[in-house]
This record gives structure tokens, C-alpha cells and sequence, in this order.
């Protein structure tokens, strides 16, 4: 061992003999208790089909808060909620899709019918309206009228009762202070109450994920197609459509065309605009007389994306978190030496429909955010062979019981950065946390071994990595209740 690392040595010397022996001994035995078969287990509960695939405000997502809220208590976690329940309420619209409905190409050079397939081709629209609309294509690129950015993708073109076929996402990509103007154009909703607004009768979106952050519009039928079919849309044209969005995004400058195909696309819809869902919430309370009155929040989004034409059971994103979230728990709940600060763990409903349970969350706080040391949040923790936890660099406090852990009982790469500012919009509960002013660590896996089916059928257990999330739970378990114990840390 050389003289420099010397100080990082008696640092980890330091942590080693932060806990009498016999407590080590006793936090080793809550460790091992953690297995990967009981969180293989445990995700395949919330994967199955009773569940529907957890979309936001269904009946399917209120079962899996309830299993959730039910495990909690057994495992002594108490009700987080100033009035002794665990589930924190919102309102969340939500739609069910009740078939895959179709997207068939009705004319093209050849004045061929094609019917494209689900879900090789296209899914369903989360939000669609029910019915069937069928009319020319009409590329418009973004879909994206800025006026003050000098930016119209519908100049010069006419889609009055047209299918457009448009990008998800933003023509400028840099993330400075530019991006900030062009943010209210990125989200779904904007993009589709536009199209809507200038009379277009449907709208296939490249970006062939389930996605129930869009609007549903009455009477505005769509569906979500993959680059190949929005390829075989621009066949004639004398142009190739990767190459077009390419162009547009490298120039920022619109170009917005009819495709001369024609297009219908049928869609089976139950819209329910007065539904509500929730976030579970559980609380361990501290155990020092002082400390206690400051707390770690460790949050997952419970909720996935459905069942747009079938299950899309959500096992990778995000059961693996909440089940990380739920062994962590566990495990404090019954480790021999408990934390000496409040653990609150909150599983969150609405992050697929728009980050609704965190925004709930920071807007109607169980705790006093002054009083928060710090919020955690898992999602996608279940595919790989190493973590990366975000922000260490920035918060080195807050990394270092991490660090330590995973260097004497985990062994896994673990990877950090500096916090950053996002100018965009926040895409994950972490950033809705991060923007309310906590300080936040995002953990996710690194090092993926299986494919990664995001938004789709495929996402199930199959693609999980068990013992992975096994190590996430073991990992969140020493270094969170290393942080409830540290005294050197304080809440901001
Ligand atoms: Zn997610």
C-alpha cells in the first residue's frame, strides 16, 4: 500500500470502527438476510398480470399500492402520513387501452394496403380516443410552432384533416440556458393540443414506446410507430426520414412536407378524466431523541405503463426499484442497530403520467424539507454488473458511506458525477425532488447484460439481473443507515 492512499485507508478505518463489534456483527446478519430469490419473488408479484402493468390511477396500480402499503406494515414500517395511512392521494387521469387497434398504410406507389403489425411495428397511443381516422400523411417534423424562437414546423404546410407524423423530443438538444426557452414545446401534451388545434385528424409519433404522458384529446386519434415504418412512410419521396430529422436538428430549421401515402389508424379507448392514485408512503422513526427529527427519503416510481394492447409488466422499469426500496426497508425495519435518524420510504404512483406522486410529494411534504437530510431515488436498478450513484461528486458527504460499503462488502464498479442543472424539463422523480431544492442521489445499474426492453411487452422478469438487485438493496440498506447515523452530516 502506498503512502498516498493512506488517508482513504484510515478514512475506511474510521467507518469500520464506527460500530462496536458486536452491532457490526448484528448489521452482517440483516445483510445476509437480503437475498436475491426473495427480490426475484417479489418483482414477479408486481409484474403479474393482476396488476395490469401499475398503470397510474387504474384498479391494477391501486392493488399493487395496497400490496405494498400491506408489506410495509408487516414488516413493521409505520404509516407515513400525518394522519396514520400510508397512501398519499392525487388526481390522475388515466385511459385504458382495450385492444391493439391497427395503423394500415391504405395507398402508397403502389397503391398498396399494408397492415403493420403489433407490437413489432407500432403500439397503441396510451391516450388515444377511441375510433377510426384515416387520411394523407404530412411530415411535420417536431411538431412545434415558437414564434419567438423563429421556429414553425407548420409554416407553408396544410394538415386540416390530416395524419402527421411527427418526432417526439426537441429540434435544439444542448442543455444551456437556450433550452430553458424551448422546454414548454417538449412535452407531449403541448405537441398534440397544437396538431389538434390546427385540425389534424391523427397523428402517428416516432417513438415506438408505451408512453401515458400524452393528452388525451377527444376525437384525436394516434399511435406510436418505429423508425422503420416512418422509413417506409418517406419511400418516394426522394429523401430518408433519419436523414431529414438528422437535417433539422443539426440546421434548426423546419421542413415539413405531405408524403403522398395514406394512412388509417383505429384505436380502443376508455378515457377516465376523474380517476385519483396515490404514493405509498412508510416511515421508520428514528431512534437518537435529536436526530430523529431529520429524515432520508427513499423513493421508486411503483407505477408503469399498463397494458396498451397487452402487459407491459414494468419488471426493470420500475418494480426492480420498489422492490429495492421494499428490502431496504425490511431490512432497517428489523436491523439489530437501528438508524438514529427517520428513514421515510415513498413509492411513487403517476411518474409514467407525468411525475404526478413526486410533484405531490414535494408540494404536500410529509416531512419538513429543511429537515430532509437528503432523498434518494431507484429506478431501474435491476440489469447489469455495476451502480452508478449520481451526484457523489457533489455531495461527497452524502457518497461516502456508499463508496465504503460497496468497497468492503459489494465489490461492484461504482461510478458518480457532479450534480448538474437541467434546463430542460425534469424527466424523473429525482429531478422533480432536485428542482424543489433537496439534495438528491439517483442509483441505477451500469454494465447491462440483457437487452433493455423500455416501454414494452418484454420488460419482464426474464430481464432482470437478480442478484444485481439483490446488491442495490444490500448497498442501500449499509449506506443508508451509515448516513442516519452519521452525526457529522447535517441537514441543510
Ligand atoms: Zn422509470
Amino acid at each position: 500500500m502506498v503512502i498516498k492512499y493512506l488517508p482513504l485507508l484510515s478514512l475506511c478505518l474510521f467507518v469500520l470502527n464506527a460500530y462496536p463489534q458486536d452491532q457490526e456483527k448484528a448489521i452482517i446478519k440483516t445483510f445476509h438476510s437480503i437475498s436475491s430469490h426473495d427480490l426475484l419473488n417479489d418483482a414477479a408479484e408486481l409484474s403479474s398480470a393482476k396488476y395490469g402493468g401499475r398503470l397510474s390511477g387504474s384498479p391494477g396500480y391501486q392493488a399493487a399500492a395496497q400490496w405494498i402499503a400491506d408489506q410495509l406494515k408487516e414488516a413493521g414500517v409505520k404509516p407515513g402520513l400525518n394522519d396514520g395511512t400510508y397512501l398519499q392521494y392525487f388526481p390522475n387521469a388515466y385511459s385504458d387501452v382495450l385492444n391493439p387497434g391497427s395503423v394500415t398504410l391504405m395507398s402508397g406507389l403502389s397503391n398498396q394496403r399494408k397492415e403493420y403489425k403489433f407490437p413489432d411495428d407500432y403500439f397503441p397511443g396510451s391516450n388515444s380516443a377511441s375510433g377510426t381516422v384515416s387520411g394523407e400523411v404530412v411530415y411535420v417534423g417536431f411538431g412545434i410552432s415558437a414564434p419567438e424562437l423563429g421556429y414553425d414546423d407548420y409554416k407553408n404546410v396544410d394538415i386540416k384533416g390530416k395524419i402527421l407524423l411527427m418526432e417526439t423530443g426537441l429540434p435544439y438538444n444542448g442543455n444551456d440556458s437556450t433550452l430553458k426557452k424551448w422546454e414548454k414545446y417538449s412535452y407531449h401534451r403541448y405537441k398534440f393540443q397544437r396538431a389538434k388545434e390546427l385540425g389534424a385528424a391523427g397523428l402517428l409519433y416516432v417513438s415506438k414506446i408505451a408512453n401515458p404522458n400524452t393528452l388525451y384529446l377527444e376525437g384525436f386519434v394516434y399511435a406510436h410507430i418505429g423508425e422503420p415504418v416512418a422509413e417506409e412512410l418517406f419511400d418516394g419521396t426522394g429523401l430518408k426520414y433519419s436523414e431529414t430529422s438528422t437535417a433539422i436538428k443539426k440546421s434548426i430549421q423546419p421542413n415539413s412536407f405531405a408524403l403522398n401515402k395514406k394512412v388509417q389508424i383505429s384505436a380502443s379507448t376508455k378515457h377516465f378524466p376523474d380517476s385519483r392514485s396515490c404514493n405509498v408512503v412508510g416511515m421508520i422513526e428514528g431512534s437518537d431523541p435529536k436526530l430523529k427529527a431529520e429524515a432520508i427519503i427513499l423513493g421508486a416510481h411503483l407505477d408503469g405503463v399498463g397494458s396498451p394492447g397487452c402487459l407491459f409488466p414494468g419488471a426493470l422499469d420500475n418494480a426492480s426499484g420498489s422492490i429495492d426500496i421494499l428490502a431496504a426497508a425490511r431490512a432497517l425495519a428489523t436491523s439489530g442497530v437501528k438508524p438514529a435518524r427517520t428513514i421515510i420510504f415513498i413509492f411513487f404512483g403517476g411518474e409514467e403520467c407525468g411525475l404526478y406522486g413526486s410533484t405531490k410529494s414535494v408540494e404536500s411534504p410529509v416531512w419538513p424539507k429543511e429537515k430532509v437530510l437528503c432523498m434518494i431515488n431507484l429506478d431501474m436498478v435491476g440489469n447489469g454488473t455495476g451502480f452508478h450513484l449520481s451526484n457523489g461528486k457533489t455531495y461527497p458527504e452524502l457518497f461516502r458511506p456508499f463508496a465504503e460499503s460497496n468497497e468492503k462488502y459489494l465489490h461492484r464498479d461504482l461510478s458518480s458525477n457532479e450534480a448538474r442543472i437541467n434546463y430542460g424539463r425534469p424527466r424523473t422523480d429525482a429531478a422533480v425532488f432536485d428542482k424543489a431544492g433537496y439534495r438528491t442521489l439517483s442509483l441505477w445499474t451500469t454494465g447491462t447484460v440483457k437487452p433493455v426492453y423500455y416501454h414494452h411487452p418484454l420488460d419482464n422478469t426474464d430481464a432482470l439481473t437478480p442478484e444485481i438487485m439483490e446488491d442495490a438493496a444490500k448497498l442501500l440498506y449499509l449506506g443508508v443507515l451509515e448516513l442516519a447515523n452519521d452525526q457529522t452530516i447535517e441537514a441543510k
